[in-house]
């Protein structure tokens, strides 16, 4: 699959154990900004998502995984590591159309 035919706004992707993807993608909230505040990395098959917020910590649903940073580079560093661990391992089945 081609980026052109990514899902809008996913800017890498990873595929998994059980052929799925992790999607990662910029975190946008554009009532307040078309600047991202963050990086999101969601998995296609399970759902797993990892969170990085520019100005918080980054959380995999209510957990932490990984530690707080402020620094773009850094967070998407981090997310794009959990992203490639996660694809490394979840051998979960893809969801027709993808997770959202
Ligand atoms: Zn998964």
């Amino acid at each position: 699959m081609t980026a052109a035919m990514w899902p809008a706004g996913v800017v890498a992707r990873y595929p998994t154990a059980g052929g799925a993807t992790v999607d990662l993608s910029m975190y946008l909230v554009v009532e307040l900004s078309d600047d991202p505040i963050g990086v999101i990395a969601a998995c296609t098959g399970c759902a797993a998502r990892c969170v990085g917020h520019y100005y918080r910590s980054l959380v995999v649903e209510g957990a932490p995984c990984g530690t707080e940073s402020r620094e773009p580079a850094v967070v998407l560093a981090e997310v794009r590591d959990w992203a490639q661990d996660h694809a490394a391992t979840c051998e979960t089945d893809p969801v027709p159309g993808g997770v959202r």
